[in-house]
């Protein structure tokens, strides 16, 4: 059972449905049936049963789960959604699996804390929770775990570097929803360094980095939530920072939502009805979904590794690259909603399939990386690696 019929939504299920092996019944459901029937309508062969849900209300959720009788949930709606749907999926016995953490609607906070909460009752239920299986969370953090398992004894400092080298031919617009990207990159730069975090203003540190096919793009430190658990789950980190390639227009436009208001969450009134500023800015922004028509270009994610290797120290990076045009082709969406989907069907893949089991609720990294590396290849996003070459960073 999908839930959300966004951007991502949309790529789960075309993808699901390429492998009725493993999928053999799909529902997707989300707050508006319409855009399921209009993705059920685009995929066709009535591989998709469609419903709507209101994934905010645990027992409308608990009532849908139980009539359709999924094995697990895969949750691509809001972060604002994990909680809800996580305590449904306990109530009901099915697993679950997202791309994004909790985040509170009143507060732009990105944090495990809630949901690795949860650990014990998913334990006990029996029940496997996978959290961030999106690209980045996702794909990074297994990519982290593959460097670890193959190519070094002791990782001592990640980067993982993303960059969107698409052109859309639009003024502004966001990658994905617009909401909870303005959150993401306007709060204040974190990283990692020798056992704590240190803390810049947003935006603060850049530099010049090469991407495999695009080229030098201007990259900014900015926090991102793999960072984490990657940082709890391999100690030997000493340092851990996630960059992110902004235009400047991009920038320019940011920098003047903020200064005039518009990326306010502190809710206003508007000729006599309260609005959250941010939430009307998304209902005139251009729809991510929308975007992928015109959309050219590459994206370009991975991660950037120094540590030792049988006493040497040795680099390793290991990255993607998706074109915008061959997502919209397959899945008539953008590459950022491509290379979200992609990960999120094959890591419930991985769980239907047993290949990652387990009872609780655990990060990508903790499970094995190589049937996933394996399915990235054959799944639309393969992936190249090169060793002891120079990091930039
Ligand atoms: P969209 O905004 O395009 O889609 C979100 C979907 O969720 C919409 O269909 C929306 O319904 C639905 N939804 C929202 N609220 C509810 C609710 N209360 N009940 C039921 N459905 C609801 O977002 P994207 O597809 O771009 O992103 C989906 C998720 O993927 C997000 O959590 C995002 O953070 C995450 N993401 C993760 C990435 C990664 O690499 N890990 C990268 C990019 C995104 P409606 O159509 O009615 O509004």
């Amino acid at each position: 059972m999908i839930i959300g019929a966004g951007g991502v939504g949309r790529v789960v299920a075309y993808k699901c449905a390429e492998h009725p092996e493993v999928f053999s019944e799909i529902l997707l459901a989300s707050r508006t049936k319409s855009k399921c029937d209009e993705i059920a309508r685009a995929i066709g062969g009535n591989r998709i049963q469609t419903a709507g849900v209101d994934a905010e209300n645990v027992p409308e959720l608990v009532e849908l789960i139980k009539s359709f009788g999924p094995k697990m949930v895969i949750n691509v709606a809001l972060p604002y959604q994990d909680l809800t749907i996580m305590e449904a999926c306990l109530e009901t016995g099915v697993h679950y699996l997202d791309t994004a953490n909790y985040e509170p609607k009143d507060e732009a906070k990105f944090e495990y804390s809630w949901q690795w909460a949860l650990h014990d009752r998913f334990k006990e239920k029996g029940l496997l929770a996978v959290l961030g299986c999106g690209f980045d969370p996702g794909v990074t953090s297994v990519f982290t775990k593959y460097a670890v398992k193959h190519h070094f004894d002791e990782i001592h400092y990640l980067d993982i570097v993303d960059a969107n080298a698409g052109s859309h031919g639009k003024a502004f617009a966001t990658n994905f929803n617009p909401e909870i990207n303005i959150r993401e990159v306007t709060q204040k730069g974190k990283y990692w360094e020798n056992g704590q975090w240190v803390e810049t203003e947003p935006h603060e540190i850049s530099a010049m980095l090469n991407y495999p096919e695009i080229g030098p793009k201007k990259s900014y430190v900015i926090y991102h939530e793999e960072l984490e658990s990657l940082v709890k789950n391999f100690p030997t980190l000493k340092r851990a920072r996630f960059w992110m390639t902004f235009g400047d227009e991009y920038l320019t436009h940011l920098r003047v939502i903020q200064n005039i208001g518009m990326a306010s969450i502190e809710p206003v009134m508007y000729q006599g009805m309260e609005i959250v500023p941010l939430q009307f800015l998304k209902a005139v922004l251009p729809n991510p979904g929308d975007l992928g028509e015109n959309y050219t270009g590459w994206t370009s994610i991975g991660c950037r590794i120094r540590g030792v290797k049988d006493g040497q120290e040795k680099t390793y990076y290991v990255w993607n690259n998706c074109s915008h045009e061959v997502a919209y082709k397959e899945t008539g969406t953008q590459g950022v909603s491509y290379t979200t989907g992609v990960p999120a069907m094959i890591g419930a893949m991985m769980m239907l399939t047993g290949e990652w089991s387990g009872s609780g609720v655990f990060n990508v990294e903790e499970f094995n990386p190589d049937p996933f590396m394996a399915k990235l290849n054959t799944e639309g996003l393969p992936w190249h690696e090169a060793h002891n070459v120079d990091l930039e960073v």
